[in-house]
């Protein structure tokens, strides 16, 4: 199954891509945390990704494009893969298409988990980041066990530099003129599904799994 998680930046999509990846055991491909490895890691790629980043930007499609075509002819998406953050923009959606195409398979659906503008500004002001393993908490709605400590890897949780308000509302902009037009193109090719991600994150994973079936 190859399933795409959309919604605004703090709809949720990360929350439940982990959990379409467990259920239908298929890796779960986060581009926002491949560049935030890479920042840490000092790469080029990570060094030209943070400048847009820390602005609330998106990434340029041709620094993204060829990282997750190259992600996903790996070994182990022979069975789908579930991207988190991926397509962002028209081009990217196109891009994916055509590698997808180019070996005779298509996109199964594109899950949009959608949250109001209201509701983005208090979930990433909660939101705390294990950069260590990538695992996502909240302070209110998913604390981790110790607080600020990662229950997974036991590292330190942070709040990311870009989930501060002033960064989430060009982030949230950036979303609307950008992203946003991809319900639409995933609609038109039949293969959307929305979800209210307003509920609560077991109602969320409940509905998600309802539409996907299997
Ligand atoms: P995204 O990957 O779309 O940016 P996340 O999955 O990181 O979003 O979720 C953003 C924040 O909101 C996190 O702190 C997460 O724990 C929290 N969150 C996710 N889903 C829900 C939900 N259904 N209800 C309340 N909080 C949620
Ligand atoms: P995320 O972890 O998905 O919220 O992504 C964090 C940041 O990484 C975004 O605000 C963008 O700057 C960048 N990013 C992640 N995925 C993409 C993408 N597909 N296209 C462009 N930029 C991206």
């Amino acid at each position: 199954m190859k399933v795409i998680m959309l919604g605004a930046p703090g709809a949720g999509k990360g929350t439940q891509a982990v959990r379409v990846a467990a259920a239908y055991q298929i890796p779960h491909i986060s581009t926002g945390d491949i560049f935030r490895a890479n920042i840490k890691g000092g790469t080029e790629l990570g060094k030209k990704a943070k400048t847009f980043m820390d602005a609330g930007k998106l990434v340029p499609d041709e620094l993204v494009c060829d990282l997750v075509v190259d992600r996903i002819q790996q070994d182990d998406c022979k069975n789908g893969y579930v991207l988190d953050g991926f397509p962002r923009t028209i081009p990217q959606a196109e891009a994916l298409d055509a590698a997808v195409a180019a070996i005779g398979d298509k996109v199964d659906y594109a899950v949009d988990i959608d949250v109001p503008d209201e509701e983005i500004i208090t979930r990433m002001s909660g939101r705390r980041a294990c950069l260590s393993c990538g695992a996502t908490y909240h302070t209110k709605f998913n604390p981790p066990k110790a607080e600020g400590v990662c229950d997974t890897c036991g590292a330190a949780l942070v709040l990311r530099d870009d989930d501060k308000p002033e960064t989430v509302r060009t982030r949230l902009n950036v979303y609307h003129e950008q992203t946003q037009p991809l319900i639409d193109y995933y609609n038109g090719k039949g293969i959307l599904v929305t979800v209210d991600g307003t509920q609560n994150m077991d109602k969320v994973f409940s509905d998600i799994k309802e539409k996907l079936g299997e």
